[in-house]
């Protein structure tokens, strides 16, 4: 089991905010400046979700449901992949989309991600990983934590756009909509919650451009005698 201390070394930066905050883009962009590679760990929650969907599991079935999170064969370098089975459209399909956060606060199911997440750090030497819980329980040593955050408005029409450029058309009403309930379950989970952790550098990204935001990251890592 892979603990907190033997990821210590490693230069972390732990990006955690709401859906629609600009986590991905803005962990692209500093993995192109700082040459670092990127965890997006949303994407292993709705892989398991999408498996637990897909084998019929019953989501009361914790058990089931943690030996899926700890076997199935997850590569998110290229894209999601299930073995050689390319996932990233259903991932983030409506059906993935609805039960991700309810597989999400199983316990047993975190606890199996956690142990993947530090295990990919470890394989990558450090890296940008972005979530929920990252700076807070996932790595709480990590060399930088950073608190997304937007205005509700601003995340529903981000994601919207998402979903139009995926081919999938939906009104932004019903996009807000499953943002709220989502933020709603991981904000109210008893295990790792969605929450800023105090050390993190928490950044309103509603009225700033990616740029922006970026240089704002790397002006804390560089004072943390990092480049
Ligand atoms: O980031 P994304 O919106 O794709 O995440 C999908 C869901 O996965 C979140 O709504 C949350 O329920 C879960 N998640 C989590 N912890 C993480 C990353 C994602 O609980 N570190």
């Amino acid at each position: 089991m892979v603990d907190t201390h033997s990821t210590n070394s490693l230069k972390i930066i732990a990006i955690d905010g709401p859906a629609g905050s600009g986590k991905s883009t803005v962990a692209r962009a500093l993995s192109e400046i700082l040459g670092l590679s990127v965890l997006d760990t949303g994407a292993m929650y709705r892989s398991v979700a999408l498996v637990v969907l897909e084998s019929g599991t019953p989501l009361e079935d914790f058990k089931e449901c943690a030996r899926i999170a700890n076997e199935i064969e997850i590569n998110l370098d290229h894209g999601a992949r299930l073995g050689s089975r390319d996932i990233e459209k259903e991932i983030r399909g409506p059906e993935v989309t609805t039960a991700v956060s309810k597989v999400a606060a199983i316990p047993e199911v975190r606890v199996a991600l956690v142990a993947r997440q530090r295990q990919w750090a470890l394989d990558h030497g450090g890296g940008i990983v972005e979530g929920r819980d990252i700076g807070t329980v996932v790595f709480p040593n990590a060399t930088l934590k950073v608190f997304l955050t937007a205005r509700d408005s601003e995340r529903a029409r981000r994601r919207q756009s998402d979903e139009v450029s995926a081919q999938r058309s939906i009104a932004v009403d019903e996009v807000a909509q499953e943002i709220a309930r989502r933020d709603h379950l991981d904000s109210t989970r008893a295990v790792s919650p969605l929450v800023a952790d105090p050390d993190a550098l928490s950044i309103d990204t509603s009225d700033n451009s990616v740029n922006e935001v970026v240089a704002e990251i790397l002006r804390h890592y560089s004072a943390k005698g990092e480049q």
